[in-house]
């Protein structure tokens, strides 16, 4: 007889994670997740998940009550986001200008609801003007838009859609999945009415949950509805009775992924918001100088840009996956390459919490400069490491 077959245990190696997600986790997340699984009515858990919703409002910018961890990864947010406020038939409006866009579409449609698309292209905002009149022209019950676009690295402004939506009664949602505790969202002073997020962007905890917060205006959308929540899994309503205070059982939480947030959010506090928000800023306007250095153009104009993503367009006669893949196979490093129509014409490198680290930038550029010039790009290997620290030095002294 044969004998059965064995397994080795796994051995992945340590890449250095610069792609769009996950994101480089830190050392402090990993030691959290090692501690015991408890029950998920625990008291000793239930305190945690208490601290874990309290940092949430204080990282989301907001005072409302319902604001936790969704089971699932970030798309599970955006469909919690979506089905909990969308009936049939009601007009929908969404800011289509990436994947993300594209995505939050495809749910709409499933949910029944009647989309409204407004396109810009891929690599610009959505004029809010233009969201605007849509919102107006439909009736919209709903308006969505990506605030941080990971397939183009365009942030899209809030305010006045915020504005908009607030007088006509749609229920604006925010996608924030890769700028939350990057970038400033302020929940609550934009006016927006359901955000969520993932733990694997900025937050730098490992792919699982996926943070949302609900103003009392979706709250009382939701309570108001003629139909059930099409999803028994995502319906808020009850989600809620377990993070509330009744306590319910609904599901079983993924306790060592409530860890992890729980850890990751305590990081980003420790740094302060501001700190970190302007860390991210800086960064990425000295990635845009390492990138000019090198002769690469961004295909985001400057007053449009994510601080948590960079762009680059590919040059012409340079092979854009062979220098994902040697950045791989030489360096262990991950940068990821564009989606769609952008397949093959951008890089996209993440800027995400401990990726936005002076240390791991000048790792990181050192590393693109080699691989850049081993592919026949005439270009100093180390003109981007160059333009970091000279871009530290003439603006702040230090490196932040
Ligand atoms: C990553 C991402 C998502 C989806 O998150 P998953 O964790 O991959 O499910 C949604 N929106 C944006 C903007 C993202 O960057």
């Amino acid at each position: 007889m044969a004998a059965a077959p064995t397994f080795p245990a796994i051995d992945p190696p340590d890449i250095l994670l610069y792609g769009p997600g996950p994101s480089i986790v830190h050392p402090r997340i990993y030691r959290a997740m090692m501690a015991p699984v408890v029950g998920h009515l625990d008291p000793a858990f239930l305190a945690i998940m208490n601290e874990t919703s309290e940092m949430l409002r204080q990282v989301f910018g907001t005072q409302n009550r319902v604001t936790f961890p969704v089971s699932g990864t970030g798309s599970a947010g955006m469909e919690a986001a979506l089905v909990n406020v969308i009936e049939p038939g009601d007009p929908v409006v969404i800011g289509v200008n990436g994947v993300f866009g594209e995505r939050m579409c495809s749910i709409v449609e499933r949910c029944g609801g009647t989309l409204h698309r407004v396109d810009a292209p891929w690599g610009r905002i959505l004029p809010p003007d233009q969201i605007i009149d849509a919102m107006r022209q439909s009736g919209a019950k709903v308006v969505a838009v990506v605030h941080a676009e990971t397939s183009t690295g365009v942030a899209q402004p809030l305010e006045e859609i915020g504005r908009a939506a607030a007088e006509s009664g749609a229920i604006f949602v925010v996608d924030c999945v890769t700028s939350l505790s990057g970038m400033p969202i302020d929940v609550d002073r934009r006016q927006i009415d359901i955000a969520y997020s993932g733990t694997q962007k900025c937050l730098n905890a490992p792919p699982a949950m996926a943070p949302i917060t609900f103003s009392d205006k979706a709250l009382a959308r939701v309570r108001g509805r003629k139909t059930p929540v099409q999803s028994w899994y995502l319906d808020v309503t009850m989600i809620e009775q377990y993070w509330g205070k009744e306590r319910t059982y609904h599901h079983t939480a993924p306790i060592t992924s409530v860890y992890a947030l729980h850890e990751a959010l305590r990081i980003v506090l420790d740094e302060g918001l501001e700190h970190r928000f302007e860390r991210h800023r800086r960064n990425a306007q000295a990635m845009a100088a390492a990138m000019a250095a090198f002769g690469l153009e961004l295909l985001v104009p400057e007053d449009e840009r994510l601080w948590t993503l960079v762009t680059p367009r590919v040059p012409e006669g340079v092979d854009e996956a062979a220098i994902r893949a040697h950045l791989r196979e030489w360096f262990h490093i991950e940068i990821a390459g564009g989606l769609g129509p952008l397949k093959g014409k951008i890089w996209r490198i993440g800027l995400m919490g401990e990726g936005s680290q002076a240390r791991n930038l000048e790792t990181l550029l050192g590393a693109f400069g080699h691989v850049l010039r081993q592919s026949g790009w005439e270009v100093d290997p180390g003109a981007g490491v160059s333009a970091l620290n000279r871009y530290y030095r003439e603006q702040y002294e230090r490196p932040h």
